[in-house]
């Protein structure tokens, strides 16, 4: 057989494996960069999930979404949010169609890996004063020591008055930093396994070096007191009734000399809560209801009453039935049944210089457009949340229709990989679901990256989805 004849037959039979930026023309590269340009500035702004919801509830308004709760009732067009509790988020913009159909959602997660501060944080030793932390989510240890780290959060006084911090990120603001030993000094810390360098108890925040005064005990700890009570009006209990997170004090960057990628704190998922709130904001009038949701403690579990495992979503739906004036007994469940989701959340990329930990064939490449897992868990697919063909082939349809670059992957090895995401909790209801996000190389790192291709491809795969 002639070898032009083998090329014309693998076209027509192989999967194409080409990289993203090989199919797109000089007006969607430009496109592609500054798209990803406000995917940048939506990150430096916001790097906790109550800056996350923040910002989205700012963009979600500039784009005629309102509270549900000031809405009398709810019509065909209409755009409304909830949000739980400054953390989570849900917004939905209702469809023509008879809403008995089914809903279409995305939903991803404004949580990211970072330290908390402990309820009682704050201790003197050596003339240093130290903040103690209990970390979130899964973590490398090593690489949170000896970066500058940023505090973001509140503190609640027990009259109510919430105080807002945001220190580390201003030029003109002090950073912290966690200290760690000298390689001089390290040689049993060098023997040890990496999981075990550094213990989880040694995590403390350097906070202070200068006393109040002479002659006067933990005076390096009154000094910081002192200081915390002038600035925010605090003493040290109200410590206990705060969340305070410590966030790498970089700004999210465009990477590479072609600046192709981006490199910063939280991209998981962050990428995909930013791709899902802008593609719903280019919806208008959708025949299904579109959903969108951001939400919490997907690092740690979802569980809690801003995590996915809490009822408010579907007391949000509900709410959605009877402003529509139109619910009734079991409606909510038989919405459930007949919803499709995309679960979004980041995948791993394949990293060559790791590459043993994946399998080539169905590991996700960087630029080879927005990622979908078809199930989640290793070992046996133990826990995973396995979609279904008729879904993985609706979904394919989609996005081949609407010419979204896509690729079908595993995380990891089959004994090796691992990781949940939300989207369990939803196919639990009847929803039909499937994890559809963008891959990661360093994920959990406190500075992670993606390639701007995929970042894009999310974000016209979730326009596709809900114009669907
Ligand atoms: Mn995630
Ligand atoms: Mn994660």
């Amino acid at each position: 057989m002639p070898n032009n004849q083998a090329e014309e037959l693998k076209k027509k039979l192989f999967k194409n494996k080409e990289n993203g930026w090989n199919e797109v023309d000089e007006n969607i590269r430009e496109e592609i960069f500054s798209y990803a340009k406000g995917y940048i500035e939506y990150l430096n702004n916001s790097k906790t999930e109550r800056e996350i919801i923040k910002s989205s509830k700012k963009i979600a308004e500039e784009n005629g979404f309102k509270n549900i709760e000031n809405m009398e009732s709810l019509h065909a067009g209409d755009k409304v949010y909830y949000i739980n509790r400054e953390k989570s988020m849900y917004l939905a913009i209702i469809g023509n169609e008879n809403i008995e159909n089914g809903l279409n959602i995305i939903g991803a997660h404004a949580d990211s890996p970072r330290l908390d501060l402990k309820p009682n944080p704050l201790y003197e030793d050596s003339g240093l004063a130290f903040l103690k932390t209990h970390y979130y989510g899964g973590i490398k240890k090593y690489q949170w020591t000896t970066i500058p780290l940023a505090i973001h959060g509140v503190i609640v006084k027990s009259n109510g008055e919430k105080v807002e911090v945001r220190i580390g990120e201003d030029e003109e603001d002090p950073i912290f930093t966690i200290t760690d030993l000298l390689p001089h000094l390290a040689q049993d810390q060098m023997d040890k396994k990496l999981r075990n360098a550094i213990d989880g108890e040694n995590l403390n925040l350097l906070v202070g070096s200068i006393p109040y005064g002479k002659d006067v005990a933990e005076a390096v700890k009154l000094n910081i007191l002192n200081i915390l009570n002038e600035k925010y009006g605090i003493t040290e209990i109200d410590f206990t009734s705060s969340e305070l997170e410590l966030v790498p004090a970089m700004k999210c960057r465009s990477m590479g000399f072609d600046n192709s990628m981006v490199a910063g704190y939280g991209q998981d998922d962050k990428i995909c809560v930013y791709a899902s709130l802008t593609a719903l904001m280019e919806i208008q009038n959708p025949l299904k209801t579109s959903v969108c949701i951001i939400s919490d403690k997907e690092e740690i579990g979802s569980m809690g009453n801003t995590g996915m495992e809490s009822h408010v979503f579907d007391t949000f739906i509900s709410e959605i039935l009877n402003k529509m004036g139109i619910n009734r007994p079991n409606l909510l469940e038989k919405v459930f049944c007949n919803s499709k989701m995309l679960s979004a959340d980041v995948d791993a990329a394949l990293d060559p210089i790791y590459a043993s930990v994946s399998e080539k064939n169905n590991a996700a490449q960087f630029g080879g457009g927005i990622g979908l897992n078809k199930y989640t868990g290793a070992r046996g697919k133990s826990g995973a949340s396995d979609a279904n063909a008729e879904f993985v082939a609706e979904v394919r349809n989609i996005f081949e229709k609407n010419n979204v670059k896509y690729q079908v992957s595993e995380l990891g090895k089959v004994d090796v990989g691992g990781g949940g995401t939300i989207a369990y909790i939803l196919a639990n209801k009847g929803i039909d679901v499937i994890d559809c996000g963008v891959p990661i190389l360093s994920m959990h790192a406190p500075y992670e990256v993606s390639s701007k291709f995929d970042l894009y491809s999310a974000y016209k795969g979730y326009i596709a989805f809900w114009k669907e």
